[in-house]
């Protein structure tokens, strides 16, 4: 590749050698001669140049000053004096002032050095900046997947509980005692699950949520299919969405729920009926669009909602990102619709750009930014085939969760099996202690508090090698499943049956060997 090297030198003869001295020294260069100011900056602006050489004294023009312009309008471009009276003096002041380098004119023969060196030191600032946007970037997504995977621990938790205790339905249904146990304990779990869904909603708006590589124009269209019924039939939706927009990495959920917030917003300011389009599409030149301008992506995905309503106030236009604001009756708004959008765009790393006027109508565009990273693939475990699952033996089951306790310990006495349970690592030791020549197996949760499920299963099999466990985990987790050679993985939520398969099976097991 050809070195553009942009030379402010009023002398073509100083130029030509320059330029013979760098291809002598193998550096194929192409040369661009400017002598006056108003050429150098018109130079500068345009961006094209690798490299900046200067003399220091030009008519009407001083090489500190040309510094100073090179230091304004191309920053990171390396800028060499090269000069035939370059003081002492001025040589340190240039290189304080952020000169690369300077070289004498009598001294040329270290040019070629000079210039090699100071473009090493732009590409390798260049690769440094890259790690750091990359590292960044993978901070960002495994504080998100540390995030989805505490929900989704907990959110596993639940859905065991009621999963399992829907199946005990099935088989209690001939004892109305036991039905109204289980119903109740249903009950609770779905309103802790729905207290945790408040509580994401709440944090979502500031941290990380869940995301995943989605459709955008299909999310945004299976959202928009939602809201035409409800809108009525003065209002017309239409959509004009890009197909060929690129997964994006989205938390789709609240990729939703903004949506139906600005369409709601745009009903309501079309109380006589009226058109609402939704749009999807793609920014290449994010330097065209005001709102994007500066930002560090080079490419984002757009959603537009625009209506022809009522349009708002300046007033309300720069208020509208105000908790609780709203300009709606009592009853009518909450003013949390737009704070959610705010939030939400802020967790993708988004922009929001309104435009509204009264009597016209609005339009609120979304920008995100097109980053279409590798999903993590799921752990999942294999389809266990039906077979017999009864047992006799004592098995020791952990779990810090008392209601996914009380449905192993009901799912495994129906079984047949004697089951002693304890809510942690230290319970289950004592346990140990008492029932040592009786216990056959561990069955426990790897999420304990203090110790993990799997040192407690490492201290047990210490005590007695070859005792067979199997460790049940909300976290999909490859890493700790490679670690686990004596010992079987379950992913929750537990699904009975695979459950008191795999539990038979690891009793059948003759030797402790790794499972296939
Ligand atoms: P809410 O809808 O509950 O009032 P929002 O945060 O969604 O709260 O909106 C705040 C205010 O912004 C609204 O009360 C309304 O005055 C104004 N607004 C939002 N969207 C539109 C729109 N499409 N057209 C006109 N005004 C709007
Ligand atoms: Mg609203």
């Amino acid at each position: 590749m050809k070195l553009r090297i942009l030379h402010v030198e009023d002398s073509v003869d100083d130029s030509e050698i320059v330029r013979r001295i760098l291809s002598g020294d193998g550096i194929d260069c192409e040369i661009k001669r400017r002598e006056t100011r108003a050429e150098f900056i018109e130079t500068l602006r345009s961006g094209e140049h690798d490299l900046i050489l200067a003399d220091c004294s030009l008519p009407g023009f001083s090489g500190l000053q040309a510094l100073a312009l090179a230091h304004e309008y191309a920053p990171e471009t390396p800028f060499i004096f090269v000069s035939g009276t370059i003081g002492e003096e001025i040589a340190i002041e240039s290189l304080r002032n952020g000169a690369t380098d300077y070289v004498l004119k009598g001294q040329l023969s270290r040019l070629p050095t000079a210039v090699r060196r100071s473009i090493q030191e732009v590409e390798q600032r260049e690769r440094n900046r890259e790690m750091e946007k990359r590292l960044q970037q993978a901070q960002k997504l495994e504080s998100v997947g540390t995030l989805a995977g505490g929900i989704a621990h907990d959110f596993n938790n639940i859905l065991t509980i009621i999963k399992g205790h829907a199946s005990l339905l099935e088989r209690e249904c001939e004892t109305p005692e036991r039905v109204r146990e289980i119903s109740a304990i249903i009950d609770h779990a779905a309103v802790r699950g729905s207290d945790l869904v408040r509580e994401m909603l709440a944090f979502a708006r500031q941290s990380g949520g869940v995301f995943n590589l989605n459709d955008f124009s299909a999310l945004v269209r299976e959202a928009v299919e939602m809201m035409r019924a409800p809108l009525g039939p003065r209002i017309q939706l239409e959509t004009a969405l890009d197909q060929s927009l690129p997964p994006l990495l989205l938390d789709s959920g609240q990729v939703e729920r903004i949506l139906v917030n600005l369409i709601t917003n745009a009903r309501d300011a079309l109380p006589h009926g009226g058109r609402i389009v939704v749009s999807t599409g793609r920014i290449n030149e994010p330097a065209t669009v005001p709102c994007l301008q500066g930002l560090p992506m080079r490419e984002y995905a757009y959603l537009q909602v625009s209506d022809n309503g009522t349009g708002m106030t300046e007033e309300t236009r720069r208020r509208i990102f105000e908790p609780f604001f709203t300009t709606k009756a009592k009853g009518k708004g909450t003013g949390l619709g737009m704070p959610v959008v705010y939030g939400v765009m802020q967790m993708h790393n988004g922009t929001i750009d309104i435009r509204s006027e009264v009597g016209k109508g609005t339009s609120v565009e979304l920008y995100f930014p097109l980053i279409t990273e590798e999903a993590h693939p799921q752990v999942r475990p294999p389809a266990a085939a039906p077979r017999d699952t009864r047992g006799h033996e004592t098995l020791l089951v952990v779990d810090d969760e008392p209601e996914v306790l009380s449905f192993l310990r009901i799912m495994l006495e129906a079984e047949g099996y004697h089951v002693l349970t304890a809510a942690n690592a230290e319970e289950a030791l004592a346990l140990y202690g008492q029932h040592r020549d009786e216990i056959q197996l561990l069955f426990s949760d790897l999420g304990l508090p203090t110790l993990s499920g799997y040192d407690l299963s490492e201290i047990l099999q210490r005590l007695r090698p070859g005792l067979k466990c199997v460790l049940g985990s909300g976290y999909a987790d490859t890493e700790v499943k490679e670690h686990l050679h004596d010992t079987r993985f379950i992913a929750k939520p537990y699904a009975p049956e695979n459950v008191l398969v795999t539990i038979r099976a690891v009793l059948d097991r003759t030797s402790s060997l790794p499972a296939s």
